[in-house]
């Protein structure tokens, strides 16, 4: 494309961007768009059905976080329902052995820190607490994460 010069008087230098196109819909920008526009202005039809290129472009890049999110989620709480119902039928200490027929695979913890030597898997309301000389596994409760509901 060929590119042109523009004699621009004061006013008009911050105003004028040639190829600047909405990042939702690729239209052109108004022309007295500034620098910082990137969407279309928002505009109503005479039916008053609005057209937002922000709120649309937003709606469909943040889709991917929230479906990973609720993935995490919903296999957070199949891990609670199966931490709970390991206790329920085993008990507070566990072998390597009941954790994998309850299918509770320690790595899939929210959190992980080692405490003089005894390794802590933090799960959604559980920590599991795995002793590497006996290879016992002591489940407790906490609310680390869900204490007032807010996340600590
Ligand atoms: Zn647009």
């Amino acid at each position: 494309m060929k590119k042109k010069n523009f004699k621009i008087d004061g006013k008009k230098q911050f105003a004028y961007h040639p190829e600047k196109t909405c990042r939702h819909c690729g239209a052109t920008l108004p022309e007295n768009s500034t620098a910082r526009r990137e969407f279309c202005p928002i505009t109503y039809d005479q039916y008053g059905n609005v057209r937002d290129c922000k709120s649309a472009y937003h709606r469909i890049n943040d889709k991917p976080d929230r479906d990973m999110f609720a993935m995490i989620t919903a296999n957070n709480k199949a891990l609670y329902t199966r931490i709970e119902y390991l206790i329920e039928m085993v008990g507070n200490e566990v072998t390597t052995n009941h954790l994998d027929t309850y299918q509770i695979n320690l790595i899939e913890c929210v959190n992980a820190e080692k405490i003089n030597g005894i390794q802590h898997w933090y799960f959604i309301k559980h920590v599991i607490k795995t002793n590497p000389f006996t290879q016992i596994h002591k489940i407790e409760c906490h609310d680390k994460y869900t204490n007032n509901g807010t996340i600590a």
